[in-house]
């Protein structure tokens, strides 16, 4: 326990914890019954040729309605739902719901899903990932799944096993926030991916940051040298753009090509009758 002078601090920072602890039990608990609910949707990013600004996919980002507190940002639910095993449930959710999204598209444009290390690493999940398809009938070529270096550390092994089954179902595995995790180098080798996305903090000012520029040309040679496709996350201005299409970086996805948003906004791309080649919106 702490000691007499101290002590005053110390229970107002137990009494601090307290609150915190009590806040995400009670989300915790939310949590559990919000997809039954139907306070869970999704909302759709478009992911673009740099060179043609031609979508070619969207990436599905999941939002939390909570019925007292209104939007709640995935950045602080997920990882209470990973914590408490919610995102199992959660996250087939979402890949169900993603996929049956996606087989109605006359465009046959790629879903990239977020798939988060609980969900890898459980039992089950390259059997929920053949079912969904299957049930769906989206093509596995259809299907991304993002996922970030810091899910493998955990168990590589697991992984890494979990990661080439998922490939021989014939869907790409695209690795998420490149360059923020332990050690992207040697996972780019001693995993199957398919696509680097580079992460938002490197593109932000990268027309204008030397530093910047400097790391995002080193990814995309990496990503040349390795075969690998790269995306820039993050995408917010002309410059930046203009900076990606000068270094050949191949796609890209931000708030300038479009922010987030329910599917139907895209209905050009995302439906029949609209017909014309899907072109990004300037
Ligand atoms: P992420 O997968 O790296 O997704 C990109 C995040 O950047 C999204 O935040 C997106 O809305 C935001 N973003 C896109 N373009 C721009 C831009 O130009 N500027 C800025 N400032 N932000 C931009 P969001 O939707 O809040 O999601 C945050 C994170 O939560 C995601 O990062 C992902 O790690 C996680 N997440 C979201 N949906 C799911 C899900 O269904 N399952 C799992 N496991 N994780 C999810
Ligand atoms: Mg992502
Ligand atoms: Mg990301
Ligand atoms: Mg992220």
């Amino acid at each position: 326990r702490a000691k007499s002078e101290g002590r005053g601090t110390y229970r107002f920072f137990e009494a601090k914890m307290g609150v915190e602890v009590r806040e995400r039990r009670r989300l915790e608990h939310d949590m559990r019954h919000a997809v039954a609910r139907g306070e869970m949707h999704l909302v759709y990013q478009p992911q673009c040729d740099v060179d043609s600004g031609t979508v070619v996919g969207f990436e599905v980002l999941l939002r939390w309605t909570h019925p007292q507190r209104g939007m709640v940002s995935p950045a602080d639910f997920i990882p209470i739902a990973e914590e408490s095993g919610a995102i199992l449930q959660i996250g087939e959710w979402v890949l169900r719901e993603a996929c049956r999204q996606a087989a109605t598209w006359a465009n046959p444009l790629s879903v990239a899903v977020n798939v988060s290390a609980v969900q890898i690493l459980a039992p089950h999940f390259v059997q929920v990932v053949h079912e969904v398809l299957f049930q769906t009938g989206l093509k596995p070529e259809r299907l991304e799944i993002e996922i970030t270096e810091t899910a493998l550390i955990r168990d590589p092994g697991r992984a890494q096993a979990a990661l080439r089954q998922l490939k021989a179902l014939g869907l790409r595995i695209a690795m998420d926030d490149f360059g923020t995790g332990y050690s992207s180098l040697s996972n780019l080798r001693a995993y199957p991916f398919d696509k680097i996305k580079i992460d938002a903090s490197f593109i932000r000012d990268v027309d204008a940051n030397e530093q910047a520029a400097a790391i995002v040309r080193s990814v995309l040679g990496l990503g040349r040298g390795l075969g690998l496709p790269i995306l820039a996350e993050g995408v917010e201005t002309e410059g930046e753009l203009r900076f990606l299409a000068d270094e050949s970086c191949h796609a890209a996805q931000g708030y300038l090509m479009g922010r987030p948003a329910a599917i139907e906004t895209f209905g050009a791309h995302t439906h029949p009758a609209e017909g014309a080649p899907a072109t990004a919106a300037a």
